[in-house]
C-alpha cells in the first residue's frame, strides 16, 4: 500500500520537464486497479458534467424569472451593469455551494446515500486526472447543485431585484471551468493551498485530501468544494485543518484496502452500491444498528 501524501516531500529530484511530469503523473500510481477505473469513468462524467455547467449557467435566471413573471418584481432594483452581473453570479455560486454541501453530508450521514457516495471514496490513489463517483451520487448531486443554485441564487436575485442576465450566464461557464480544473488538484497528491489566510474563508484543494483519509480521526470531515465557503465545515462541525505532514493513507476505510476492496473492478464499483444500499432499508438488527460494534469499525456512518 502505497501512502502518497508522502510523495509530496520526496523533493530530493531536481526539476526538470520530465521530473515534474513524473511528479505529477507517476507511474506506480497509474498501475493501479484504483486509477483503472478512474479512467473509465471519465467519458460519463463529461457528460453529466455538461448538464451541471447548463444549471449553472441559466438556473437562477430562470427562476428569477419565474419568480417576476409570477409575482411582480420586487420592490428593491439593481439598474443593469457590473453589479447586478456580480449579484448573480455571487448568489448562484453560494446557493451551489450550500447545495453542494448539503449532498455531500447526505452522502456521508445518510447510510443508503453513502453506499453510492462510498465508491468516490474507495479510490486508493489520488492523481490529478480524475476520480470516479458512482453515477447514482453523480445524479444527486447535478440535482442538488442545479435546484441549489437555481432556487437560492434565483430566489436572493429576485428579492434584491436583479434581472438576469447573459452575461453572467457566459461568465459562470467560464467560473465554473476554472472551479473544475482547481477542483482536480483537491483529488491529487499535490498540496495546493490558496495560502494561510484565505485557506480560513475559502476551502483549499489540500483540505479534501483528508477528506479521502480512511484514518478514523479524518473520517467524515473537510465535506466542503474547493474553492467553497469553509463556514459550513466550520457550522457542522467538520472542519479539519491539516497538519503539516499530516498522515494520509487514502481509501473508504482501514478494513476496504487492497484486496478487501469491494470496488476493485468496474462491475463491483457500479453494482455494489444498489445490493448495499438496498440493504440499509432493510429493519436493522442491534449487530447493524452498532450497539454491539465496535468504535473502529462503527465510525459516524
Ligand atoms: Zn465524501
Ligand atoms: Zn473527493
Amino acid at each position: 500500500m502505497a501512502i502518497y501524501a508522502i510523495f509530496v516531500r520526496e523533493r530530493g529530484v531536481r526539476f526538470s520537464p520530465l521530473s515534474g511530469l513524473k511528479y505529477l503523473l507517476p507511474a506506480s500510481i497509474y498501475k493501479t486497479p484504483s486509477v483503472r477505473i478512474d479512467l473509465m469513468m471519465v467519458p460519463i462524467s463529461w457528460v453529466l458534467n455538461f448538464v451541471l455547467f447548463a444549471g449553472l449557467a441559466v438556473g437562477s435566471g430562470v427562476v428569477q424569472v419565474w419568480l417576476a413573471g409570477h409575482y411582480g418584481h420586487s420592490p428593491l432594483h439593481v439598474p443593469a451593469g457590473w453589479m447586478a452581473v456580480s449579484l448573480q453570479i455571487a448568489f448562484t455560486l453560494l446557493g451551489t455551494d450550500i447545495a453542494r454541501f448539503a449532498w455531500h453530508y447526505q452522502g456521508h450521514k445518510v447510510a443508503f446515500f453513502w453506499e453510492f457516495h462510498k465508491g468516490h471514496h474507495s479510490a486508493e490513489a489520488l492523481h490529478p486526472v480524475f476520480i470516479r463517483t458512482h453515477p447514482v451520487d453523480m445524479f444527486v448531486r447535478l440535482l442538488y447543485m442545479n435546484m441549489g443554485g437555481g432556487l437560492v441564487g434565483g430566489g436572493l436575485m429576485y428579492l434584491c431585484g436583479v434581472d438576469a442576465s447573459t452575461t453572467a450566464a457566459g461568465l459562470l461557464v467560464v467560473i465554473g471551468t476554472v472551479f473544475h480544473f482547481m477542483q482536480q488538484f483537491e483529488h491529487s497528491h499535490v498540496k495546493f493551498s490558496f495560502g494561510k489566510t484565505l485557506d480560513k474563508v475559502f476551502y483549499p484543494p489540500h483540505f479534501h485530501q483528508i477528506h479521502h483519509s480512511a484514518l478514523l480521526e479524518h473520517r467524515d470531515k473537510n465535506l466542503g468544494l474547493t474553492g467553497g465557503l469553509c463556514l459550513w465545515d466550520k457550522l457542522a462541525g467538520t472542519l479539519y485543518i491539516p497538519k503539516a505532514n499530516e498522515r494520509i493513507i487514502y481509501g473508504a476505510s482501514l478494513e476496504e484496502l487492497g484486496s478487501n476492496n469491494p470496488h476493485r473492478t468496474l462491475w463491483g464499483f457500479l453494482s455494489g452500491p444498489f445490493v448495499e444500499a438496498a440493504r440499509t432499508l432493510r429493519p436493522r438488527t442491534p449487530v447493524d444498528s452498532g450497539l454491539v460494534r465496535t468504535a473502529e469499525t462503527a465510525g459516524p456512518r
